[in-house]
């Protein structure tokens, strides 16, 4: 067990509403770690929406989704939070009074008095496309994601989709593929338009080829890709040689495992009190989207206050022995020393 990650809070979901209570635990001396299944912090404003304007946020006018994130990792810099990203945790187990061990989709344990669900509206997962069989196929030879580009030095890579992912991965891994087809339904694109224009340059030169229509049918043995079958906007049938496929069809959020983690839970959101956001276990708090009470607003501020509150509750479970007094970091020299302003 020399592995496990012992943490006073472990903080599941690196959203908004996550960072935001990293400051509030980390000005009362709580040390926080956080995994999120995606590869960045920032939740749905960092996936969704990065360079839509968010016009209310108390205090900032407008804010990009991207912004605020930035905003907010400059914000809790001084409590040294540690992200494990690109890791979703599927188990959490009840293992003291109270105490939890939870374990990733990759195996990382921790350890931690208090657990923070931050989830949001659960976790994000790639769209399947139609596709018959492709489940056969899927992390040996079709891939949601880029993980680590090496993987696909050499191959014969078939991206399919029209958006900024699809794009993105063309241009990233043309230089290391051996040969890369683009496969979208219609000549136009969703992408950024420089993207498009570069994709557009490298086909003209005949370094990649760009096809239209769509996947019906994959052929291969035991997980091994070797091709796909195409129906053209033409309606003409053919094949595609390839030994990856990497579909882009966008997210879709699922609440995934949460729901098995034994807490009680009301159309898929996580039932709190009011006074501290705490779930029917002891020890587990819900702030953000994946919560809901009477009056409850999905609106980051809202996160805001709960990830507040929760925090003073969660110090009685860290620190049973201390007493906890309130202080304003306007006037707090204790407050501004951990804030390195002192
Ligand atoms: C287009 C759009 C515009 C919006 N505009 C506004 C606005 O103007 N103002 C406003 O206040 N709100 C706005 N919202 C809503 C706002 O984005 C959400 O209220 C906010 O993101 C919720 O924050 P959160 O931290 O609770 O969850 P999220 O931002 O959803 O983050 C949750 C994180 O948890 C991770 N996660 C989930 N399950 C697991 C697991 N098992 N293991 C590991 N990680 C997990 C997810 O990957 C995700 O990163 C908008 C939303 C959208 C989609």
């Amino acid at each position: 067990m020399s592995d496990v990650i012992k943490t006073d809070v472990l903080i599941i979901g690196a959203g908004p509403c996550g960072l935001f209570a990293a400051f509030e635990l980390g000005l009362l001396d709580m040390k926080t770690h956080f995994v999120d299944i995606l590869d960045k912090v920032g939740g749905q404003c960092a996936e969704l929406y990065p360079e839509k304007p968010i016009y209310d946020i108390p205090g900032i006018p407008q804010v990009s989704g991207q912004g605020l994130t930035d905003a907010l990792m400059e914000q809790i810099k001084p409590f040294h939070p540690t992200f494990h990203l690109g890791e979703m945790v599927e188990t959490v187990e009840k293992i003291g009074d109270p105490a939890f061990r939870c374990t990733t989709d990759v195996g990382k344990v921790f350890e931690c008095k208090v657990l923070v669900i931050a989830a949001g509206g659960g976790s994000f997962q790639p769209k399947r496309p139609p596709v018959p069989g492709i489940e056969a196929y899927e992390g040996t030879s079709v891939h949601y994601a880029v993980r680590k580009m090496e993987t696909f030095r050499d191959k014969n890579v078939l991206i399919v989709g029209g958006g900024d992912s699809a794009l993105d991965w063309t241009l990233n891994l043309h230089p290391l593929a051996r040969r890369i087809t683009l496969l979208h339904r219609r000549d136009d694109f969703r992408a950024a338009p420089h993207s498009v224009e570069q994709m557009r340059a490298l086909v003209a030169d005949g370094k990649m080829d760009l096809r239209l229509g769509q996947v019906t049918a994959l052929s291969g043995a035991e997980g091994k890709l070797t091709g796909a079958t195409v129906k053209g906007n033409d309606n003409n049938v053919s094949e595609i040689a390839c030994d990856t496929m990497l579909p882009f069809f966008g997210l879709t959020m699922k609440l995934g495992p949460v729901a098995n983690w034994g807490i009680a839970l009301e159309n898929n959101l996580v039932p709190v009190e009011t006074s501290a956001f705490e779930t029917n276990v002891p020890g587990i708090f819900a702030i953000g989207d994946i919560n809901t009470y009477p009056g409850k607003i999905k609106l980051i501020l809202c996160g805001f206050h709960e990830g507040a509150l929760m925090s003073q509750k969660a110090h009685r479970y860290v620190y049973p022995e201390k007493r906890l007094v309130f202080q304003y970091t306007t006037s707090s020299s204790s407050l501004q020393k951990k804030l390195g302003v002192n």
